[in-house]
């Protein structure tokens, strides 16, 4: 379908991976929809994706040809002084011009300017640290979602340091937010509660997670809505699993209710903040670009809150991941709503940008 060449192995670390998965991720959607600077025309997108070794370059012990792997979305090196301390999403050496993110398949070339695994074939760098071989138990199509979703929702719940008994809010039930809201559980979570404004996805939450969900259309202050449920001291946790571009869809709802914003507010930050209660913890997973950064600062400090974020270490996670999957504790695969070939990617991205047909987790089956 493409007349671009495909991937050959640049480096002795890299491998070439057959694509048999590859999932569209509402990080893709900040591509998109252009909020990504550096996107450049010719790069191929796509970081959540398994498959087969095809061949690795001389320095690759680990993995053979015909091994089935999962790979992280973040490209780290394995030996930095960020990769040793298990910060695999904040590698230096895989994307050394950067001051923050480590390289990022199929991410711009803010994220390092790799070619991503939306395609039949892609070259992973650094492949004897990132790819992860299948388990013969799992299905690919729980492993391919290891790749992303699953980490880094549960990355979210681990860096909102959850207690027993806590009540969590998770906002945004899409992907993200739903595995968030189902690993807030594994920490010891005593209410959870997603928000959003897509009902079907607030239908999936209420069974999937299982949480008590709220459509945002129908509230008018979210943090005096929060406080109502909460015995008026706000939320243990809030997590963000928005970012940066669904925000401006919020953005757009709100002002069509006439509801005074403030000019670059990030809706759900600002209500995560002002939502959770004093001394709580603030996790954000939803990414932001160069817009959307400005947040009551003023009311973190005000009101004592830890605020943590990050891109998910997905390497660091997986062994306890696998077990979770192995032990019927986190079902990824029940997130996938449509399995699509690769040729029809672009009616893929409009669904799921789109949010039509119900669409929650599409994943492209190349090479099929
Ligand atoms: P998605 O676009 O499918 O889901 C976002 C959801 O947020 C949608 O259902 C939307 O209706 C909802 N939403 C919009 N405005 C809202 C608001 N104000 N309050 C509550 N909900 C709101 O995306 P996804 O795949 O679930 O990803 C979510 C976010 O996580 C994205 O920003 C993505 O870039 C980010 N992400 C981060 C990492 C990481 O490592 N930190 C990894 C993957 C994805
Ligand atoms: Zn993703």
């Amino acid at each position: 379908m493409s007349s671009k060449p495909d991937p050959v192995i640049q480096h002795p670390r890299d491998a070439i991976v057959r694509v048999t998965r590859s999932c569209i991720c509402g990080s893709d959607l900040h591509l998109y929809h252009g909020l990504v600077p550096d996107t450049r025309v010719g790069m191929t997108f796509g970081h959540e994706f398994c498959g087969i070794v095809e061949e690795v370059g001389p320095e690759v012990q680990n993995l053979k040809p015909g091994d089935h792997v999962l790979v992280p979305f973040n490209i780290a090196c394995g030996q930095c002084h960020f990769c040793k301390q298990g910060l695999f999403g904040n590698c230096h050496e895989s994307n050394p011009q950067a001051t923050a993110v480590g390289g990022i398949f199929g991410y711009s070339h803010t994220a390092g300017g790799y070619d991503g695994g939306q395609a039949e074939y892609v070259r992973v760098p650094y492949a004897d640290v990132g790819p992860t071989l299948i388990p013969d138990w799992m299905d690919p199509d729980d492993a391919v979602l290891l790749t992303d979703v699953v980490p880094t929702g549960y990355q979210a719940a681990e860096m909102g340091g959850i207690q027993m008994g806590d009540t969590v809010v998770v906002f945004g039930a899409g992907p993200v937010g739903i595995m968030a809201a189902r690993c807030a559980w594994l920490f010891g979570a005593g209410r959870v509660i997603v928000i959003d404004r897509e009902e079907y996805r607030l239908d999936f939450a209420r069974r999937y997670c299982p949480a008590e969900v709220y459509n945002f259309e129908e509230i008018e202050d979210m943090a005096v809505f929060i406080k109502k449920l909460t015995d008026h001291l706000g939320a243990d946790v809030c997590i963000d699993a928005v970012g940066g571009d669904a925000s401006g869809s919020a953005i757009r709802t709100l002002l069509g209710k006439k509801l005074k914003l403030e000019a670059g507010s990030s809706i759900p930050l600002h209500w995560a903040i002002n939502s959770v209660k004093k001394g709580g913890i603030v996790s954000i997973v939803g990414v932001y670009g160069p817009t959307g950064n400005m947040i009551p600062i003023g009311n973190v400090l005000n009101k004592g809150l830890t605020v943590r974020a990050n891109q998910a270490s997905v390497k660091r996670l997986l062994p306890r991941l696998i077990e979770h999957v192995r032990e019927g504790r986190i079902n990824p695969k029940e997130l996938i709503t449509h399995r699509v070939p690769l040729e029809d990617v672009g009616d893929a991205y409009h669904m799921f940008s789109a949010k039509l047909d119900e669409c929650i987790k599409p994943v492209l089956y190349p090479n099929r």
